[in-house]
């Protein structure tokens, strides 16, 4: 497979250190408030990832962290703790927050069909591991303390920027947001491994270590959580687009200076969702969640859908018209696959083969999921058995995951049933039309409460009455 690599910056024949097996790490939620439709934007093109690497016959270990613990507002070490202004926002304890918002991520997963990692790890579970490893840090002289933080000292590197396209701007966000900097730091970019002093609000969750009460800063997460089940080696890293800077530079400077050698060869990094106005942010309060499009009486699988029309790469605008579109599209496909299901002979596995080559082709050329969608619209106008085709949209929608037949069935089974109208009901509607031939629209209107209680609806049109499900 090819995919992009951020570190070089071209696509790269994919490959692992041992052989059939990924060591996949993802940067997981920062759990103090509803994941927002950009974050699983990201989480839907990894999930497609390992779906991937799973159906090219690789065995996937996935690892994601759950950052409950030092995230501050700003990505570098300025502004409040982001768990603590959660607390604060709902009068609840950091813990409440971390397992309330926890849970809801991966209920919005779940009906985006996001599979959940092998191994989800919170932050607060790992205090031990950040200690010894800061510990460690400090020996081997790439950290020092000031000021009661203990630092990474990025000039100790040969190479800190490890990425090309970071923003050294991203360090004047604290400047910008009216936040004085760090007098502690040596260099503008270290960053802080270990808080004891913080001049924001104090954490609310502390822990004992050499350097006193306090609590780990946000990097050190990712490097011990992924050692700690991959080993001293990764084969791939993924995130959002913003955590390459620092985030993810940051990760490599410890993880690298921990191990004395490379530590991650490979990573993959999602474009944004953007709204007309800008980025989606959850510190600025303003998003649209999972549950907020189901309210608007959109499928999760259209959002989905959404995003999978485009290439992970690109910057993604959401506009409630681009989600209509993409909505009636799904609607469509789904509607094409449902005289398919009728056919139950045997698919032929050749042609099956020669209809899935395509979609392989787009999904192994850097995961281009809008070329692997055109391949499976292309099946329908394939000369093929409609099992054939079904077989094939099956195979698809292992990397998919739009529940690509399961509605399509869903959908043949609610218009049988539609056509299946109870005796009673077509009794009562009898017994309507009598009373709106004799005038006595009271009994009529009665009667229409009466099969509407029933859960039925009926409308006279000019063609005669309709009657639907509720
Ligand atoms: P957070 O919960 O803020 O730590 O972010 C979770 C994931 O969402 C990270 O991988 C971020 O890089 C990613 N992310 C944040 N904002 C967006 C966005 N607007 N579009 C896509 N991904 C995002
Ligand atoms: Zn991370």
């Amino acid at each position: 497979m090819l995919l992009y690599n951020s570190l070089s910056r071209t696509k790269e024949t994919f490959r692992t250190a041992e052989l059939g097996k990924v060591k996949m790490y993802t940067c997981g939620p920062t759990v103090y408030h509803f994941a927002h439709i950009g974050n699983l934007r990201t989480y839907i093109m990894e999930d497609v990832l390992e779906k991937h690497l799973s159906a090219s016959g690789y065995d996937v270990l996935r690892i994601m962290n759950i950052t409950d613990v030092g995230h501050l507002t700003s990505d570098g070490d300025t502004g409040d703790d982001k768990m603590l202004k959660g607390a604060k926002r709902e009068h609840k304890t950091v813990m409440e927050i971390a397992k309330f918002y926890t849970d809801a991520f991966f209920a919005d997963c779940a009906k985006l069909n996001i599979k959940t990692p092998e191994i989800v790890q919170p932050a607060t579970g790992c205090i031990d591991d950040f200690i010894q490893a800061v510990s460690k840090l400090l020996e081997k002289g790439y950290a020092y303390e000031a000021g009661g933080n203990v630092y990474f000292d990025t000039s100790k590197l040969d190479q800190y920027y490890r990425f090309h396209d970071f923003k050294e701007e991203d360090l004047e966000v604290g400047v910008r947001e009216g936040v004085e900097g760090d007098s502690n730091k040596r260099n503008k970019a270290d960053f802080v491994l270990w808080f004891t002093k913080s001049k924001f609000d104090d954490q609310e969750l502390k822990w004992e270590s050499p350097w006193g009460l306090g609590y780990p800063g946000w990097h050190i997460e990712c490097s011990c959580i992924s050692m700690k089940y991959a080993g001293e080696y990764l084969d791939l890293h993924c995130g959002g687009i913003d955590n390459v800077f620092p985030h993810h530079t940051n990760e490599i400077a410890q993880s690298e200076a921990l191990l004395g050698h490379a530590w991650c060869p490979h990573w993959f990094h999602v474009l944004h969702l953007n709204t007309s106005s800008g980025k989606m942010s959850k510190s600025k309060g303003e998003f649209l969640t999972v549950s907020l499009l189901e309210e608007k009486g959109y499928d999760p699988m259209a959002y989905r859908f959404f995003c999978l029309q485009s290439h992970y790469r690109k910057s993604l605008v959401f506009t409630w018209e681009n989600l209509d579109n993409a909505q009636s599209a799904y609607k469509k496909m789904i509607a094409k696959i449902r005289p398919l299901l009728a056919d139950q002979s045997a698919p032929d596995a050749a042609q099956k083969d020669a209809l899935l080559a395509p979609f392989r082709e787009a999904m192994d050329n850097d995961l281009n999921t809008a070329l692997a969608i055109t391949a499976l619209y292309d099946v329908f106008k394939a000369d093929a058995s409609a099992a054939t085709k079904c077989a094939a949209i099956a195979e698809m929608d292992k990397e998919l995951s739009l529940n690509l037949l399961e509605a399509a069935k869903a959908a043949d089974s609610e218009q049988s049933a539609e056509q299946e109208i109870p005796a009673e009901i077509l009794e009562l509607v009898e017994q309507r039309k009598e009373a709106r031939k004799a005038k006595d629209f009271a009994k009529a209107d009665a009667l229409r409460d009466q099969i509407a209680a029933l859960g039925w609806e009926i409308r006279e049109t000019r063609a005669g009455t309709e009657i639907t499900k509720k």
